[in-house]
């Protein structure tokens, strides 16, 4: 099965980009969504949760202590190493899963944030950047989350810079405004359907 990672910076407008390839028939993995199914789910992540930053991690009915985590890892770049180093490959194993369930389609996509950041592109066959510029992006965050201009411009400074996510991605999509979008998308659609004929 071709699988095809689809990544942006926030804002970039990767989700709505995904949502169209879904009504062309295509199945989705929405990593990040994915990432919290499994921080209550994955028994083994669970456990390494805990063992790394304590049994508090987790309320007594099972749900997550986000506050206690967040509180952690939010200004400690080691410990939020530690986090990722948990999760992606819990994350991994559910893409993997979900892969395996596919019955039948021309190729999937994984939709995520941190595609590159977490090297789950070296698991792709292809993948898509999408970009807009920062300015728009962060204008159509802050009207979507209700978050400051700050906010916004200090999430996407902890991602990678779009231009080094652009070099390393097979495709780009440009969802600025300045090019319509759909067609760019039935364009890949084509290509990435001819590929596995
Ligand atoms: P994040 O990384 O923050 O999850 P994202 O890259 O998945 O963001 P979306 O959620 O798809 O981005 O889009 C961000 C916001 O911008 C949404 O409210 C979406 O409806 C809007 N948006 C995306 N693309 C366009 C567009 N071409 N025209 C108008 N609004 C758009």
């Amino acid at each position: 099965m071709l699988k095809v990672g689809i990544t942006g910076n926030i804002g970039s407008g990767k989700t709505t980009v995904s949502r169209i390839f879904e009504i062309l028939g295509v199945p989705v993995f929405y990593a990040d969504d994915a990432a919290k199914t499994v921080m209550v789910e994955d028994p083994i992540l669970i456990d390494s949760l805990k063992k790394e930053f304590g049994g508090e991690s987790y309320f007594d009915d099972g749900s997550l202590n986000r506050k206690h985590i967040a509180s952690i890892v939010f200004h400690n770049e080691t410990q939020l190493a530690k986090l990722n180093a948990i999760v992606h490959p819990a994350v991994f194993r559910a893409f993997d899963n979900w892969v395996g369930s596919i019955k039948e389609a021309p190729y999937v996509m994984k939709e995520a944030a941190l595609l590159f950041e977490s090297s789950s592109y070296k698991m792709c066959d292809k993948t898509i950047m999408v970009t807009a510029p920062l300015e728009l992006r962060i204008s159509r965050v802050m009207q979507r989350d209700n978050l400051s201009h700050a906010e916004v411009e200090s999430r996407n400074a902890r991602q990678f810079p779009e231009e080094k996510k652009t070099q390393l991605a097979d495709f780009v999509i440009r969802n600025d405004d300045t090019e319509l979008v759909i067609p760019q998308v039935l364009e890949l659609h084509r290509k990435f359907s001819s590929l596995v004929q």
